[in-house]
């Protein structure tokens, strides 16, 4: 039988952790912000030797007893040099594949929204699974505890760019996105998380109304027409480029803040001259940094990689045009865990 007072302690932040332990403990600020520190920061769930609780041992029981503390299992890692994909095992058996990304100083780690994914992008293996489920509150937030606490990796951003379109999933994303900001918790700046969107407009306006301070936005841009761009991504249909432009024009970005658009660069598909200039006028005036990243190999997606001198080529036309273009290089290829493979065994 469900415990009435158990607690999933993943899906909530702190304010919301306190009012639970008002009114069903009586208890409050003082042990909410020790139990908070002690899950989030020290993976402890033994509050029995934890000074605040030294005199409230029968509460520190009973939170033992409450408290649901499940992040899902880490069922395989696979490593390709210093970058690190992870699968998680959730309670009804479904998986979800996260990847963790070294930085110059510290790490990235890019968690799914969903498993499997609506979008049908057609250069995405995620996208030929079709959406399975959302992932709930704590199955987004359990990524960065796995990730920090049992593979003891140091974390400090966070990319929502691995399976699903996030905001597809917009509540429990948001939610999560609180979660991971809590300073008594994992402590994960706001400027330091990336929303990554196919351009699924009605969620650009509610994130753009919600005003979160820093939070950045990246978008798949990946063609600058309507017909490619809905050949490639079927969302442009509902959304088309015009429509994109026109709302993120009105985002409310911090001062000196911009967009990140990403580019997957496919041979014989989007990467001419044209495209390159067709594309700089779609950015401009917008302040974009743009990642450029190299299609990566997937079954049923025939088109060929682009070379070192196609990405030079069309890299130097965006940047004759004032475009500021970051080259990617599709990390950790041999996993599996490069742009658009997630979901691939
Ligand atoms: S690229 Fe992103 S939005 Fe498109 S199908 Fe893949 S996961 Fe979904």
């Amino acid at each position: 039988m469900e415990n009435k007072n158990s607690m999933n302690i993943l899906a909530l932040t702190l304010e919301q952790l306190i009012h639970t332990l008002e009114t069903v403990y009586g208890k409050g600020r003082f042990h909410g912000r020790a139990l908070y520190r002690e899950i989030f920061k020290n993976a402890n769930s033994d509050f029995l030797f934890v000074p605040e609780f030294a005199a409230s041992q029968v509460l520190a029981r009973d939170l033992e007893k409450n408290i649901c503390l499940e992040p899902g299992r880490v069922k395989m890692v696979f490593q390709d040099r210093d970058l690190t994909k992870f699968i998680t095992r959730l309670s009804d058996g479904m998986e979800i594949e996260s990847v963790i990304v070294p930085m110059n100083r510290y790490n990235t780690l890019c968690v799914s929204s969903q498993v499997g994914c609506r979008m049908g992008c057609t250069f995405c293996e995620t996208g030929r699974m079709g959406l399975q489920r959302n992932l709930t509150i704590s199955e987004i937030t359990g990524q960065l505890y796995n990730a920090r606490h049992v593979l003891k990796k140091q974390i400090k951003n966070i990319v929502f760019m691995g399976m699903g379109e996030p905001f597809d999933n917009f509540s429990p994303v948001m939610a999560a996105v609180k979660i991971m900001n809590e300073q008594k918790g994992f402590d994960i700046a706001l400027r330091h998380m990336t929303i990554s969107t196919a351009g699924v407009v009605p969620g650009i306006r509610k994130l753009a109304a919600m005003n979160l301070p820093g939070i950045r936005l990246a978008v798949s841009v990946n063609a600058p027409d309507n017909p490619t761009r809905s050949q490639l991504m079927p969302v442009n249909n509902a959304w088309p480029l015009e429509m994109l432009k026109e709302t993120l024009a009105a985002f409310p970005l911090p001062r000196k803040g911009t967009f990140l658009f990403e580019y997957i660069l496919i041979k014989g598909v989007n990467d001419t001259k044209a495209h390159a200039e067709n594309l700089a006028e779609f950015i401009h005036p917008l302040p974009v940094r743009l990642n450029l990243i190299p299609c990566n190999p997937v079954p049923g997606f025939t088109h060929e990689s682009p070379s070192d001198a196609d990405m030079n080529r069309f890299s130097q036309h965006l940047v004759g045009k004032n475009i500021f273009v970051i080259r990617r290089w599709s990390k950790g290829r041999s996993v599996s865990a490069g742009c658009g493979q997630l979901g691939r065994r």
